[in-house]
This record gives structure tokens, C-alpha cells and sequence, in this order.
């Protein structure tokens, strides 16, 4: 990995991605903090920056914060133009910004609407972002996209009537999350023959804002935890797999 590489993470101004951010950039990398919020994007590079700085020998960290809707195309098209026109390049991109709205919602429920909002981040949010990003993408030497699925995502988890959620409160998000990881696997054979590496990775349950209202518990996994599997894919050498997903438990596959 090359010290001089940039990275852009969705949704990085809280849970796991912000922890994504945090290890990209401990490594060297210029992150962009994608977040739709200015307030909020600003406030995390402030204390990611500001705890750096105060913690020998990290020093100062490069973390910058770029204004990224994932279901606004105008908002991430000039998100990539400010990328490209103040580094020239892309390395990485992580589709880490997600959303559940489900919990405790009987699956004959979920109505057309809410599938839409929940496909609008999970989904097309990722397409947006990925279209938008593989012009500059192409010009890295080793370019790699991670897509931030989850264990929902996976048809035997999903088909099993024992899993906790198989009543209610996966409709959406689950079917969600499979797609996505459809998306991965189509991505990785159509960018092959160009170098550019597609992998999903699942953080395991993490509590985080996301997932508060679970009505199952929520482990003891951190959001650091939970990144860490993200960050390994995000910085695999151009040898390493594509089209490949990796939960929490298969560290050393990655
Ligand atoms: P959080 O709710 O803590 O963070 C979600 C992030 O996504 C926030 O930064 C949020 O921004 C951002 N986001 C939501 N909508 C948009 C949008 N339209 N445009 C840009 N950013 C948006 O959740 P987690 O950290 O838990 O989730 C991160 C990823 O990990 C998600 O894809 C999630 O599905 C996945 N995941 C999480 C698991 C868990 O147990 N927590 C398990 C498996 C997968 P804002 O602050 O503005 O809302």
C-alpha cells in the first residue's frame, strides 16, 4: 500500500464507519469523511483529528470532510469532483452508509414505500456512488471497492425460520443487504480485467445507532471491532481477492 493513497467513506461521521476512517487514515491514507450532515461530517474530522494529534507517535492524521448524499446523484458527483480536483486520485472506496428502519415490522407490512427508502441508501445509494467514483478509480495503480453488507444479507440466513428476525424486521434490510452483495459479485467480474477489486464485508453485530431498537442482544462488539474487517479489504494488495464477502470471523482469509 502506498502511503500517498485516498480513500472515500460513506457515512464515516459515526459508528463503524468513522472507525473505518480512523484505521484508513492511521495508515497514511488522506480519507474523505463522506457525510450528509456538514455539521455532523465536520464535527467527527474534528475529534478523529483532534485525538490524534494528542496521541504520540500518530501525530496528525489527514481526514477531510466532503458533503456526500448517497441518494442525492448532485451531491456525490460534486463530492468526486472536489476528490479529484485537490488529490487527483481515488484508491479506495468504501459503501459504508446504510440504514435499517425495520425493527419489530411484520414482513406483510413493509409496505412498497419503506422498501424503497431502506433500497435508496442500501442499493441504488451504492450504485450512485460507485458509477460516479470509477472514472478516478481507474487511475490508481491497485484500486479497491468495499461494500458494507451484513449476515442479513445471506439467503440461508435469511431462509432460516430459527433466525430471530425471520418473522419480522428483515424484509427490507435483508433483502436489501443480498443485493448488495449481488451487486459485489457482478462489480467484481465486469472490473476485473481492469484491477479494480469488489469485496463485501460484515462488521458482525455492532450496537450502534442503527441497530438500537433490536429487539435481540445487541453484543459486545465495537464499532472498532467492527471496522476492522472493512479496513483489511480496503487495503488489500493487488493480489488479494475480489468478488469475495468476509464476515468477522474470517480475518485470516482476507
Ligand atoms: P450507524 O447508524 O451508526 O451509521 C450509519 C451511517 O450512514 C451514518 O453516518 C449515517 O449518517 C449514514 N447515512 C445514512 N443515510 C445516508 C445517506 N443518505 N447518505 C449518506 N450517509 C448516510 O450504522 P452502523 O455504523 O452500524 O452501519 C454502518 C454500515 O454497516 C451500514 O451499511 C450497516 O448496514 C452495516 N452493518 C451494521 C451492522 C451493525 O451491527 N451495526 C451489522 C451489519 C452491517 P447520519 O449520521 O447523517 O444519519
Amino acid at each position: 500500500m502506498n502511503a500517498s493513497e485516498v480513500a472515500l467513506v460513506t457515512g464515516g461521521n459515526k459508528g463503524i464507519g468513522r472507525e473505518i476512517v480512523r484505521r484508513l487514515a492511521r495508515q497514511g491514507l488522506t480519507v474523505y469523511l463522506g457525510a450528509r450532515s456538514p455539521e455532523r461530517g465536520h464535527s467527527a474530522v474534528e475529534e478523529l483529528t483532534r485525538e490524534a494529534a494528542a496521541e504520540e507517535p500518530v501525530g496528525g492524521l489527514d481526514v477531510r470532510f466532503v458533503r456526500l448524499d448517497v441518494t442525492d446523484p448532485g451531491s456525490v458527483e460534486a463530492a468526486v469532483e472536489k476528490i479529484e480536483t485537490e488529490t487527483g486520485r481515488l484508491d479506495v472506496l468504501v459503501n459504508n452508509a446504510g440504514i435499517m428502519t425495520e425493527w419489530g415490522v411484520r414482513a406483510a407490512e413493509v409496505t412498497a414505500a419503506r422498501l424503497r427508502d431502506v433500497y435508496e441508501v442500501n442499493v441504488f445509494g451504492v450504485v450512485t456512488v460507485t458509477s460516479a467514483c470509477v472514472p478516478l478509480l481507474r487511475r490508481s495503480p491497485n484500486p479497491r471497492i468495499v461494500n458494507m453488507s451484513s449476515g442479513l444479507g445471506s439467503l440461508t440466513f435469511l431462509s432460516d425460520p430459527a433466525n430471530p428476525l425471520s418473522t419480522r424486521g428483515s424484509l427490507a434490510y435483508g433483502s436489501s443487504k443480498a443485493a448488495l452483495n449481488a451487486l459485489t459479485v457482478i462489480y467484481a467480474n465486469a472490473l476485473r480485467a481492469e484491477g479494480i477489486k469488489v469485496n463485501a464485508a460484515g462488521p458482525g453485530l455492532v450496537p450502534t445507532d442503527q441497530n438500537a431498537a433490536a429487539p435481540f442482544p445487541r453484543g459486545d462488539r465495537t464499532p472498532a471491532d467492527g471496522a476492522v474487517v472493512p479496513a483489511l479489504l480496503a487495503t488489500i494488495p493487488s493480489d488479494g481477492p475480489t468478488g469475495a464477502f468476509r464476515g468477522p470471523d474470517s480475518l485470516d482469509e482476507v
